[in-house]
């Protein structure tokens, strides 16, 4: 099939930057060169008809703290460095700002999605749109803080990351408390500014709270089915209902798959919950750039490779129509709801 538009519901864009390609597999170069063997970048984007890549603003810094580095390998099967929110605000407003500047060195490339225009002319121009997303919530001091963030161009949250919030319970809790006062006051605020509230790593309790407090689509952007591969990091049935409930969707992720780690298994994971759950809640979210001390599966070494998945899916037996779904209308539709309400909520009563 011809190969459908995209959108990524998650990379790790700037930690590439902010790291200076720490833990990954290709070297730190600019973006509008094809690197051999780098999961994106310009050229590639374009190649696989990429429309908006929604690019994280990863808050955590590393450490070797030996008993955090025991708490988040558990949950990942592999050996995955250490990490800590430490100055999350200050380390926040750097990816931020990595985003800033490859706007500007790429004006003809690259554009933020900051409103309903944006992200139309994303869909349909020729520019990339980068759609900022907080990847979990250390950086917000009190619920209210979200609009600062909103202001500088974010436009989704993750509650949390695979720690704990004052907001709400990560997946690798030691206690699932769910959303807390604060995480549903948070999520108030989310759905008052159209802020985008990804339940990815999140615990089981989190997505049941998140989508009854909700009166917007949840999403879950980077994840896969504990069916197929059981760990807390990945999604139950109970989850995947809760987010369909809502209309949001669920983006499938390069890891925690399962099985021989390749586009085989990846396709497998999208097949059980398009089977199980119908085709308006599969989404994309490969975490290219965030596959740290890790591979991407075979035979999808990069976003230039996503027409083997989508061959995959063909022959498993997925519509025509639903891998477009997949590929970009269910994250489009759910982009979209929210979109109505992006506009300077600092200055305007709402
Ligand atoms: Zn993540």
């Amino acid at each position: 099939m011809k190969s459908p538009p995209i959108i990524d519901l998650h990379e790790d864009l700037s930690y590439y930057y902010v790291s200076g390609a720490s833990g990954l597999s290709f070297g730190l170069d600019e973006l509008g060169k094809d690197l051999p063997g780098r999961h994106g970048d310009i050229p590639k984007f374009r190649k696989a008809n990429v429309k908006i890549v929604v690019s994280s603003v990863f808050c955590l810094l590393p450490t070797i703290s030996p008993r955090i580095k025991e708490k988040l390998s558990g949950g990942y099967g592999f050996k995955l460095r250490a990490w800590t929110p430490k100055a999350a605000p200050l380390t926040s407003l750097e990816h931020v700002k990595v985003y800033y500047q490859l706007v500007k060195s790429y004006p003809n490339d690259l554009m933020l999605v900051l409103t309903r225009r944006d992200v139309e002319e994303a869909v349909k121009g020729d520019r990339i749109g980068l759609l900022l997303s907080m990847e979990g919530a250390h950086m917000l001091e009190d619920p209210y803080d979200l609009e600062l963030y909103y202001n500088l161009g974010i436009r989704s949250i993750q509650l949390t990351w695979n720690f704990d919030t004052r907001y709400a319970a990560s997946c690798f809790s030691a206690k699932d408390y769910g959303l807390t006062g604060e995480g549903e006051e948070l999520i108030r605020e989310a759905n008052r500014l159209g802020v985008i509230v990804d339940l990815v790593h999140a615990s089981k309790q989190t997505h049941l709270d998140a989508a009854d407090a909700s009166k917007l689509p949840i999403i879950n952007s980077h994840g896969n089915a504990r069916k197929i591969h059981n760990t807390p990091r990945n999604l139950d049935d109970e989850m995947y209902e809760a987010i369909k409930r809502t209309g949001g969707v669920a983006g499938f992720m390069c890891a925690l798959m399962g099985g021989e780690r390749d586009v085989e298994a990846c396709a497998d994971n999208i097949m059980y919950v398009y089977e199980n759950f119908g085709p308006d809640l599969i989404a994309i979210g490969t975490d290219y750039f965030g596959l740290v001390d890790t591979e991407p599966p075979r035979g999808l070494e990069d976003i230039t490779k996503i027409g083997n998945l989508f061959n995959l899916l063909l022959d498993k037996g997925m519509k025509e129509e639903d891998i477009e779904k997949l590929a970009y209308k269910n994250a489009l539709r759910v982009i979209l709801e929210h979109a109505e309400k992006w506009r300077n909520h600092t200055l305007e009563n709402d």
